[in-house]
């Protein structure tokens, strides 16, 4: 009894350190890079489509149409994916990668 009275004191220091130790590491890990690749991409094959547009957060311009195909500024994408998840082709067209922490 007193080793499961010990455990759960152990466990309420514990987890609250992980539970920082987690939301340090997540806010420190570099967002991942928008990849597009063009030869999936609808307009660039014929079709119309646009469905990646707009749909950055406010206030960011990372991705926009140019004569309906897909311009991407890296710098103002923070890699939120909404244009990702967006994409209606498959294999997708835009995907995010991860960026390796800088060291
Ligand atoms: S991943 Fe988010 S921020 Fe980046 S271009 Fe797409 S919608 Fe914009
Ligand atoms: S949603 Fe996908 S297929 Fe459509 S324009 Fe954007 S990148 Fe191309």
């Amino acid at each position: 009894m007193a080793q499961a009275i010990d455990r759960r004191a152990w466990l309420r220091q514990a987890l609250p350190r992980a539970a920082h130790a987690l939301r340090s590491g997540l806010s420190q890990a570099p967002a991942p890079r928008l990849v597009f690749e063009h030869e999936h991409c609808m307009p660039y094959r014929g079709p119309e489509c646009g469905a990646c547009a707009g749909l950055c957060p406010p206030g960011l311009d990372g991705l926009w149409l140019v004569a309906g195909k897909p311009r991407i500024d890296a710098d103002a994408c923070t890699g939120c994916g909404a244009c990702v998840e967006a994409c209606p082709v498959s294999p997708p067209a835009l995907r995010l990668s991860r960026r390796e922490a800088a060291r």
